[in-house]
């Protein structure tokens, strides 16, 4: 069974960047059903039980036809957020630290451009989807990426260490049709000690099994 990451803070925590309604629908809404719907996937799937979602989704094709769009929809969704709740706090590290500064500076000049390409990305993303910090799985090269829908970056070769969810369901109560509005508050949220938590799994290739 899997289950959505347990949030660290509450509801309201993170207001006035993300308002209260929002959060509660985001998080008790929209990523449940996604959980949801995965969890009923796999009761139906026998081939794929007891794999990760991860796996399952660098490798799509291997999954049976009968799961695998529900795979894809509600296994990317399940995963993005986790990743999104985990990475966003009401007292953020608000600069990355160590490897993953000195990478941060090498790939992109600063950690101040790396936010402009990721607004960048936002904006251009057309309609429903996400952008993304990812890294390389093979490399460790790290990369600014778009998925629509919630196609991960996993079906790309890439780990995502850090996402910005562009659905209007993230934002649109608050910020209606200011999606720059939200990404650029959004940013200042991002706890950059998480992302290295994850950047470091994923360049050491130990990130755990959901
Ligand atoms: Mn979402």
């Amino acid at each position: 069974m899997k289950k959505q990451i347990e949030l660290s803070y509450s509801f309201d925590a993170l207001e006035p960047v993300i308002d209260t309604l929002t959060m509660e629908t985001h998080y008790g809404k929209h990523h449940k059903a996604y959980t949801d719907n995965l969890n009923a996937t796999i009761d139906a799937t026998p081939e794929i039980q007891g794999k990760c979602v991860k796996s399952l989704l660098r490798n799509l094709e291997l999954v049976p036809e009968s799961a695998r769009a529900s795979i894809r929809n509600n296994g990317g969704g399940f995963l993005n957020h986790n990743l999104y709740f985990d990475t966003i706090s009401p007292n953020p590290v608000k600069t990355p630290s160590g490897e993953l500064a000195e990478k941060i500076n090498s790939t992109f000049g600063s950690l101040e451009e790396l936010k402009a390409k990721l607004i960048d990305a936002s904006l251009k993303q057309f309609g429903s989807g996400w952008a993304w910090l990812a890294v390389n799985e093979e490399t460790g090269e790290l990369k600014v990426l778009q998925t629509a829908n919630q196609d991960t970056t996993y079906a790309l070769g890439y780990a995502p260490i850090l996402g910005i969810d562009v659905w209007e369901h993230a934002y649109y109560l608050k910020y209606k049709n200011l999606r720059k509005s939200y990404v650029e508050a959004f940013l200042e949220i991002i706890d950059w000690e998480k992302v290295n938590k994850y950047y470091t799994k994923a360049i050491n290739k130990n990130d755990s099994c959901h």
